[in-house]
């Protein structure tokens, strides 16, 4: 050991001494509890960010953690390899997306090998590999196999910039997720995932996922948005048929009295045909499908709409009600009509005083009566039902189930549920990922690609067109093939898969990468999963957390996990800021991970990122932090350099009795610091527990030259540098490494057992302490040694002993002796 901190001399030897041995070989192991740490896994973009540095770091605190604990730990690592960026960067460099991929792993793999993570580097996998692909085609194939895969065609969300379909979860505020550009809207056949078909499940075990941040639990829900109401059936006047409609609130049903239907609504055109309204109603929807959703929906939209020329019935009342198009109104949501009661709506308040519908109010305020023609505003709240025939007189919420109830004996309607989670367009007009296993045969329809056929390989002698297109439309060798039914000619479909399908379902592929049976091995996957805990960012929060929801729940329909959710525990870590703005090209402010390597070594880099700030917090980057956390490791080193030498007999529990004070002071350090350090990180205060470690650091300078070196010294200062290095290990594994061998230790510091603290030497002392009121003895006390004089006033004010003397009388002034006395001087 060198007498001075070198990280460059130390990092890369150790790194390569870990990879040598396999210490972080992930093996399934009955005997001993499993732990499944996972981060979510990068998009290999070229280089690392400090985001992603500050993410598996505090993945890489946990993972060695538990492993010295002694569980049998999963920390896998691989790539989100499929995806536009690679098209992008193909374009603009002259190189295939394949080869910039496999490029942008390679160096993002070595920048990961040099932070010293601990990863099972024999489990790494790319999803853009062909042995990942095709286990993900077949469970495509099995999915369509129990009718969880459709295709059909509707408006989807188009992104020009990015030439594709994005999915509803794919579109923030209007705009795409990637790009950030405007997204139309845009007719399109394609193939969707039956995520609705879970939208029960995926609501319900929302409760059950007390590991994940409240925050993620509620913007998952809300998405999935479920409302309970009825479907009723209004007869259309002329007799041809009826409008379905849903609504949530049926107590209000007798107050219907216009009905309005999506522009997009088939009935619009049939109803309004031949009426003098039709040209009106024709331009009109014409100029609301060039508006967008967002625009549509908002509270501040004006509400514009045409008559159809056409009635329908009110099946409880019989009153004759004017059927609408509306902008408000979205085919998407429900069955794309819906009734307006006026008194009790406020957006169907508006149209009806717009366009001089007639209203009619069905619920009344407790002691008060509405009248429509001075009403301002819908009125929305509880109260009795009025003109309401049998159910006047009712209290509304309860008419809410005796109106359901009638509506089934009737045959009008029938209770329904109605869900805002719309299934997952998951057609890509795109090169760079999963094809589709589907086949088109002239004769037989549409066919999935049988598994004997699988994989349908990526063609990689092509690549995106000049115009970024996807060359599969018009490549033969691709798109020819024989149909699997009747063998005569038949077409391949050209979309590929939206590439969040690859990262549904890659954390129950690390149980087993290399299996070639099947998607999963059952035993291994059944082992490992679900993972106990998953660590990545909020953005999140809906689109990756919920489509892996989605899948486990698929996998374990199809047979091949057992498990019903896939991540017990999720935490989402703050972004990495500078000069107050998230780190970025375009501002300027990036701090390459790289640099921070070269200039202090990976020791220093993952000690900042962790002790700057708690985990679920926004880091702010301070060039001081990182000198501050650089100068802490060569206190660390030269202390135990120093130490080395008088550290030398054995570590053994010493009690109180047979050291000095001095020496049991540093026991009980050490040992507290053990209690802290391990509490911390069950909680991810990472931060806190480098702090303890600190100071253990600091009392150790203070104490240490003031302590004879006797046996029990020694043994005492080695049982504290021991414990001293363990618990630096998992934030600073290198230099832990070589601190560890420094004090005569062979093996790695990952296969020490992580420390457990001594409850005596942690007990605080306690000494007696006497209370007088106004000099007379009341009452003997025990309190801590150390307790202050507050601590100890506030003790002798609790005593009913003490009270019982003070008692209404005003406390003038406390006379403190420290560790002897308090005297309570009372008026
Ligand atoms: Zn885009
Ligand atoms: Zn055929």
């Amino acid at each position: 050991m060198k007498e001075r901190y070198d990280p460059h001399q130390i990092e890369e030897r150790w790194q390569r001494w870990w990879e040598g041995e396999k210490l972080f070989r992930a093996a399934e192991d009955p005997k001993r509890e499993k732990y499944y740490l996972l981060e979510m896994f990068p998009y290999p973009s070229g280089r690392l960010h400090m985001g992603h540095i500050r993410n598996y770091s505090i993945g890489d605190v946990v993972a060695r953690y538990k492993q010295m604990q002694g569980y049998s730990v999963l920390h896998p690592m691989g790539w989100d390899a499929f995806g536009m960026p690679a098209e992008n960067a193909a374009r603009e460099h002259k190189i295939h997306p394949a080869q910039w991929t496999h490029d942008n792993i390679s160096y993002m793999r070595s920048q990961l090998k040099r932070m010293g993570f601990s990863y099972d580097w024999d489990r790494e996998l790319a999803t853009c590999d062909r042995d990942y692909y095709r286990w993900e085609q077949l469970i495509f194939v099995r999915m369509y196999e129990r009718g969880l895969v459709h295709r059909k065609k509707s408006l989807v969300n188009w992104c020009p910039q990015c030439q594709t379909v994005l999915a509803n979860e794919q579109v923030e505020g209007g705009t795409c997720w990637r790009c950030h550009g405007e997204v139309d809207k845009k007719e399109l056949e394609g193939w969707y995932f039956k995520i609705t078909a879970y939208a029960e499940e995926l609501l319900e075990y929302c409760d059950r996922l007390s590991g994940w941040p409240e925050r993620v639990i509620t913007m998952q829900k809300n998405w999935i948005g479920k409302s309970v109401g009825a479907e009723v059936a209004f007869p259309l006047a002329d007799g041809t048929g009826a409008i379905t409609i849903f609504t949530t609130r049926q107590d209000t049903l007798f107050g219907a009295t216009f009905m309005v239907l999506a522009p997009e609504h088939p009935l619009v055109a049939e109803l309004s045909k031949g009426k003098e309204q039709e040209a009106e109603v024709r331009a009109f929807v014409e100029r609301v499908k060039r508006q967008d959703l967002i625009t549509r929906t908002a509270e501040d939209m004006e509400k514009e709409g045409v008559f159809l020329g056409a009635y329908c019935t009110n099946p409880l009342t019989g009153a004759q009600m004017p059927v609408y198009t509306a902008n408000f109104v979205l085919m998407e949501y429900g069955t794309g009509a819906i009734m307006a009661v006026p008194t009790h709506d406020q957006r169907d308040f508006e149209f009806a005083q717009k366009y001089g519908i007639p209203m009619i109010v069905v619920i009344q305020p407790p002691g008060e009566t509405l009248d429509p023609a001075t009403m301002t505003e819908a009125y929305t709240e509880d109260g009795v039902l009025v003109h309401s025939g049998p159910f006047d007189g009712m209290e509304n919420r309860q008419a809410m189930e005796a109106i359901a109830d009638y509506l089934e004996e009737k045959e009008i309607g029938t209770r329904a549920v109605n869900y805002r989670l719309r299934d997952w367009g998951i057609s890509r007009q795109r090169y760079w990922g999963t094809p589709i296993p589907i086949t088109y045969c002239d004769h037989c329809g549409i066919l999935p690609v049988p598994e004997r056929d699988l994989p349908v390989v990526l063609p990689l002698d092509v690549g995106p067109k000049e115009n970024g297109a996807s060359p599969l439309p018009d490549l033969p060798s691709f798109i020819e093939t024989t149909c699997p039914a009747c063998g005569g000619p038949a077409r391949r479909e050209t979309d590929t898969m939206d590439t969040f399908v690859e990262s549904s379902w890659y954390f129950a592929r690390f149980t087993c990468p290399d299996y070639d049976r099947g998607p999963l091995d059952k035993e291994q996957a059944n082992y490992w999963m679900p993972v106990d805990q998953y660590i990545g960012g909020i953005e999140h929060a809906i689109l990756h957390l919920l489509y892996a929801r989605f899948f486990t729940k698929v996998l374990r329909d199809i047979d091949m996990v057992s498990c019903d959710e896939p991540f017990t525990n999720l935490l989402t870590q703050g972004m990495v800021i500078k000069d107050g703005a998230k780190m970025s090209k375009s501002k300027g402010n990036i701090v390459d991970p790289d640099d921070m390597i070269k200039r202090y070594g990976a020791d220093t880099t993952r000690l900042f990122s962790l002790f700057a700030a708690p985990p679920e917090r926004d880091l702010e980057w301070q060039a001081e932090g990182v000198e501050g956390a650089s100068r802490f490791l060569h206190r660390v080193w030269r202390l135990v350099y120093e130490l080395r030498n008088k550290a030398t007999q054995k570590a053994s529990p010493v009690g109180k009795a047979g050291l000095s004070p001095q020496l049991w002071e540093m026991r009980r350090k050490a040992h507290q610091t053990i209690k802290k350090v391990t509490e911390d990180i069950e909680r991810f205060h990472f931060n806190t527990a480098i702090a303890a470690v600190m100071e253990l650091v600091n009392h150790l300078y203070q104490t240490k030259d003031a302590i004879e070196a006797t046996p029990r010294a020694e043994s005492v200062w080695r049982e504290t540098v021991e414990a001293l290095v363990v618990l630096l290990s998992p934030f600073c594994p290198h230099v832990a490494e070589e601190l560890w061998e420094t004090v005569g230790k062979k093996a790695s510091v990952i296969t020490a057992p992580w420390p457990q603290y001594d409850r005596e030497a942690i007990a605080e002392e306690e000494i007696t302490v006497v209370v007088q009121v106004n000099g007379k003895l009341r009452d003997r006390l025990l309190v801590p040694v150390s307790a202050a004089e507050e601590q100890v006033k506030e003790i002798a004010l609790a005593s009913p002993k003490v009270r019982r003397h003070i008692d209404g009388k005003e406390v003038k002034k406390t006379i403190f002796v420290p560790q002897k006395l308090v005297n309570i001087v009372c008026a």
